[in-house]
């Protein structure tokens, strides 16, 4: 039998629902609309992409969104300090810093100036750091995405092996901390394991977050696991697919996510998480 499909756009709009009650009540509570702020440096047409859907979906949610568009001459020192007003700015409870950066801005740099408690991409070392000792971060969305995901799917982690495909601060890593913290044991691979398709085989749960169309066949898959596809690549036809061989694995897996419409509609999702929790904190003063 082939697998379940993991709809994450259906998960995803469950979540911006809750989102946007949660922000109606906050806002008629307090009289404070939660405000994220999105910065785009260049012209990069991807980014362009990504930070109109946030725009889109932060207002759907209720928020005060702001986009502010620079040229991609701008001087580092130059967005170090609007990332230092809008730190200073009480009407922005979120900032977000589209990244990857143009030329020589160091991605780094510009992170860690932002304010932790409004680093909702959760990419500041101080929310790593605590993701990593338990303590309460922002998490990374995408990451997050997923962990709701299976959440939402009830997936049992506990005691699980979980294989990660990948090691980005920004995907693998985090989310290899998420499945520890909820008890699965975690293995996380890389461009240097060796012996990759029976790593993965030993995978109740897999990850995959590579960046390599197709890469994870469908034969790597055990019987009956859970495969949450992280990739989005264009394939030979200019197509979006993922990292697994999605016809393949799907006669493998138990539960599987498609691309599109799996884990990349859970990243917008919880980014509005992130910033209603931002704006709750700062306002509540917790
Ligand atoms: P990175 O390029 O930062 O990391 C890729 C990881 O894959 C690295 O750790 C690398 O290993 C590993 N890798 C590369 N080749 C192999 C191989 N042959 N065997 C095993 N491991 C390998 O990518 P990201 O983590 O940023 O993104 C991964 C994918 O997820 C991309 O397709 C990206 O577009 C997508 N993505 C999707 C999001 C969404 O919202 N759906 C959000 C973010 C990313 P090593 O460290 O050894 O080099």
């Amino acid at each position: 039998m082939p697998a379940t499909l993991i709809d994450g756009k259906a998960i995803a709009a469950k979540v911006r629902a809750e989102v946007k009650e949660k922000v109606a009540e906050f806002t008629a509570r307090t009289g404070v609309r939660p405000g994220l702020t999105v910065v785009l440096v260049g012209e990069d047409p991807a980014s362009r992409v990504y930070v109109r859907n946030k725009g889109k979906a932060s207002e759907e949610a209720g928020f005060l969104s702001r986009q502010i568009d620079l040229p991609a001459s701008t001087a580092e020192r130059e967005l170090l300090e609007l990332v230092a007003r809008l730190n200073a700015d009480a009407s922005v409870h979120g900032i977000l810093v589209q990244l990857p950066l143009p030329g020589p801005i160091d991605d780094k740099k510009v992170i860690e100036a932002i304010a932790p408690e409004k680093d909702v991409d959760g990419f500041h070392p101080v929310n790593a750091g605590r993701l990593f000792t338990g303590g309460t971060s922002f998490l990374p969305c995408t990451p997050y995405g997923i962990l709701t995901m299976l959440d939402h799917e009830k997936v049992e982690l506990k005691g699980r092996h979980a294989v990660v495909v990948g090691r980005s601060n920004i995907v693998g890593k985090p989310v290899a901390m998420l499945l520890l913290s909820r008890h699965a044991t975690v293995t996380i691979c890389h461009s240097r394991t060796q012996d990759l398709p029976s790593v993965v085989r030993s995978g109740d749960v897999v990850v995959a977050a590579v960046g390599k169309a197709g890469m994870i066949r469908g034969s790597w898959i055990k019987p009956g696991a859970v495969v949450i596809d992280v990739g989005m690549n264009r394939n030979a036809e200019g197509k979006l697919c993922g990292d697994v061989a999605f016809e393949e694995a799907r006669e493998t897996a138990g539960r599987i996510t498609p691309v599109p419409g799996g884990v990349g509609p859970m990243t917008i999702a919880m980014l509005l998480q992130n910033t209603y929790e931002a704006a709750l904190r700062q306002v509540s003063g917790r």
